[in-house]
């Protein structure tokens, strides 16, 4: 049983974990996005595979598919799906945060900065290194403080300042963070999962309104799982 884990995420790391444990010969995939990505335990392979033809001739080597990457990570999920038409695939996407009443939903990134910008001057933007040059037509003049993992390509307005720093976070430290900015809005996507929930407890407790990206829909016709535990179930029921 040789499979292939697509990954870049906690619940990837945790699923291989588990399977080499139990002798599954498991390759995680990562998109090598990162300088210094978190090496799940298992064989790792790093780079795109050159679309849906690149994947599918991958796809000889493997007997089935994990996807586990990231909820926003539409690209290679869709390329997943489509390659994916001769051999087992399973979704695994971890659930999106329980909905506040507090929070403000946004369908795009777009729309988010739109409601950014009529909420405060000093937002902590916390969407991502690739998306940030959609919030800068909106924001350009305001104090942003930008969370990243390493540093995007893209020159940054001169009112903004940049953080890398990885998750996990805790809400002490969110606190911190948040005050010493003067955070006067949080904007985050939906990822759910535990690692950067505590912005949003502090959020609350400060009074900071949250923008929230709604996630996009997942993949149609794919069987999904929402935990760890299931994933597993499902790949050791193939033999
Ligand atoms: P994406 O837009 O869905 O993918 C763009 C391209 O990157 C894919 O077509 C594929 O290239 C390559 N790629 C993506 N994930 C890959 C993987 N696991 N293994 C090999 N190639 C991969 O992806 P993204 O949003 O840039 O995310 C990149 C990675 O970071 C993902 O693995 C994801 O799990 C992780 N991540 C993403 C986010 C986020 O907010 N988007 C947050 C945390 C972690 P080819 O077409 O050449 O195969």
């Amino acid at each position: 049983m040789r499979l292939l884990l697509l990954g870049g995420t906690s619940e990837a790391r945790e699923l291989a974990a588990l399977l080499v444990e139990a002798g599954v010969d498991v390759t995680t995939s990562l998109a090598g996005r990162v300088a210094r990505p978190r090496l799940p335990v298992g064989r790792v392979r790093i780079g795109g595979f050159g679309g849906v033809p690149g994947l599918r001739a991958a796809l000889a080597s493997y007997d089935a598919v994990v996807d586990a990457t990231h909820p926003f990570a539409l690209g290679m999920t869709a390329n997943a799906a489509a390659a994916c038409t001769d051999l087992p695939l399973l979704r695994l996407e971890r659930p999106g945060w329980d909905p506040d009443p507090a929070w403000r939903y946004a369908a795009t990134h777009e729309e988010a900065a739109e409601r950014v910008a009529e909420l405060g001057e000093r937002p902590f933007l916390t969407v991502g290194r690739q998306e940030l040059a959609r919030f800068v037509p909106r924001l350009e003049r305001r104090a942003v403080l930008a969370r990243v993992v390493d540093v995007p390509e893209l020159a940054l307005p001169g009112t903004w300042s940049l953080l890398t720093s990885r998750g996990p976070y805790t809400l002490d430290g969110e606190l911190d963070l948040m005050g010493g900015h003067r955070a006067d809005v949080l904007v985050t996507k939906d990822s759910g999962g535990a690692y950067t929930r505590p912005k949003m407890e502090a959020a609350g407790l400060l009074g900071v309104p949250v923008v929230v990206v709604r996630r996009p829909p997942g993949p149609t016709g794919v069987p999904t799982v929402h935990d760890v535990t299931a994933a597993f179930a499902w790949v050791t029921a193939l033999g």
